[in-house]
């Protein structure tokens, strides 16, 4: 176990600052243009990819530092320069996620790759979950896997919605209801591999903020994929069915859960990265802009406003370094302390970007300046990945113990 510290090491710090290159540079200067045209950025992932950033390779270095802050650190980056293009970039890793808390070695190895494609071909991958009736509620899921054990295949059927990269993705992750009696605790993942018959997007969504980033209905009609796609294995499913149905305690993790609570400070960090971008650019502001002939800085109601600001983002990012130091050094959450970092996280973005509109007067209010975006692409934070009640239930629950609703 790596002993906890605030002061990232030199391989950290050449992350960061690598990345805040690639951000500042590259990623900063699209931004406007990419939320206008609210079309992923393709130009931007390839360039990611050439330089090693958008790979496999980089996510599992991150993932796997025993530091536990190289995730956290690359997100922040990312998401500084834009969180619309960061999610373009990044969008990929839920699935691949997925993969890595559900999967067999085999399946890592076959399918995380394919998701990313290579440099000169690049790929994304989706991570398909919530559905038109079931967000918040995941154990609602209709979309349902019927195994046809003559031809070793599952049949997948129903309609998955808001899938980031969903429907332009080259490996889709699903997960459905194989025993619908079962709930939350019924369901698997499945991978649908590129170019299988069936899979279909439907409405791609236009959207309040991360404009660059896709999202859309994914439309599964009789999608046939190899036994060898139900992520994990089907005798560990059979096992963990079996447990379920016994009404036995701790029947195995569901499937949907399991990717969340893995990725929930990374997402945290994402809205670290929208919220440091406004602080900055509203803390310029305020130096530089003259009103009652002095810098509008030097009034406490300003200063106290960044104050409040600062102080906030450092403790979000207290608590999603916590959080990602405790799940790379398998630490429980016994205290819900993924959603927690999340929440605060989230609820910290949509507070300091509003704050930073404010602070910028009436050049906050448009296009022209960058703060208006932020606010814009700070709000999901609070949505998705578990809205912030749902962050608030699942940390309500844990510390009690109640069946908290
Ligand atoms: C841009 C975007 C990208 C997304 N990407 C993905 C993706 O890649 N893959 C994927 O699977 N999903 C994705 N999602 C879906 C996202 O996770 C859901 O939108 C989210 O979980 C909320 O579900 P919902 O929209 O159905 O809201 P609902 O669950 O209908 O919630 C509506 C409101 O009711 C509140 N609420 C619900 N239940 C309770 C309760 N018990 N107590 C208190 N309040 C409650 C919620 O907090 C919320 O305020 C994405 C969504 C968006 C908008």
């Amino acid at each position: 176990m790596t002993t906890f510290s605030l002061d990232p090491g030199p391989d950290q710090i050449a992350v960061r600052d690598w990345l805040h290159g690639f951000a500042a540079d590259v990623i900063r200067p699209a931004a406007a243009e990419w939320d206008e045209r609210e079309e992923t950025p393709w130009p931007i992932i390839q360039e990611a990819a050439k330089l090693g950033i958008y790979s496999l390779d980089f996510y599992a270095q991150q993932f796997f530092d025993p530091s536990g802050v190289g995730i956290p650190i690359a997100m922040e980056e990312l998401f500084w320069g834009d969180a619309g293009i960061g999610l373009a970039i990044t969008g990929t890793t839920l699935a691949a996620v997925a993969v890595l808390a559900n999967g067999t070695d085999e399946q890592i190895g076959t399918w995380a790759p394919q998701m990313f494609g290579t440099p000169e071909d690049v790929k994304v991958a989706a991570f398909c979950s919530s559905e038109p009736d079931a967000g918040s509620d995941v154990s609602a899921l209709r979309t349902r896997a019927v195994y046809d054990e003559a031809k070793d295949e599952w049949v997948l059927n129903g309609t998955k919605t808001w899938a980031t990269n969903g429907g332009i993705a080259h490996v889709h992750v699903v997960v459905a209801t194989v025993d619908p009696e079962l709930g939350s605790r019924g369901q698997a993942s499945f991978i649908v591999p590129p170019g299988t018959k069936g899979l279909s997007q439907g409405q791609k969504f236009k959207k309040h903020g991360i404009r660059a980033s896709h999202t859309a209905e994914v439309v599964l009609d009789g999608v046939r994929v190899p036994g060898h796609c139900l992520l994990g294995g089907k005798e560990k499913l059979d096992a963990r069915l079996a447990r379920a149905r016994e009404g036995a305690r701790g029947g195995g993790k569901n499937a949907a859960m399991a990717t969340f609570e893995a990725s929930r400070p990374a997402v945290g960090a994402q809205a670290i990265g929208i919220a440091r971008a406004a602080y900055e650019v509203a803390l310029d502001y305020a130096k530089t802009r003259v009103q009652f002939g002095k810098p509008i800085i030097e009034n406490q109601g300003v200063a106290f406003q960044l104050a409040d600001m600062k102080t906030r983002i450092d403790a979000a990012r207290l608590l999603v370094w916590r959080a990602s130091w405790m799940a790379v050094n398998n630490k429980p959450f016994t205290s819900a302390e993924g959603s927690m970092s999340k929440l605060y996280a989230g609820e910290t973005a949509k507070y300091v970007t509003a704050q930073a509109m404010q602070i910028l007067g009436g050049n906050g209010f448009t296009r022209e300046y960058p703060v208006e975006r932020m606010h814009r692409d700070s709000a999901i934070y609070t949505v998705f990945e578990g809205t912030s009640e749902i962050q608030r239930l699942v940390i309500a629950r844990a510390i009690s113990g109640a069946p908290i609703r």
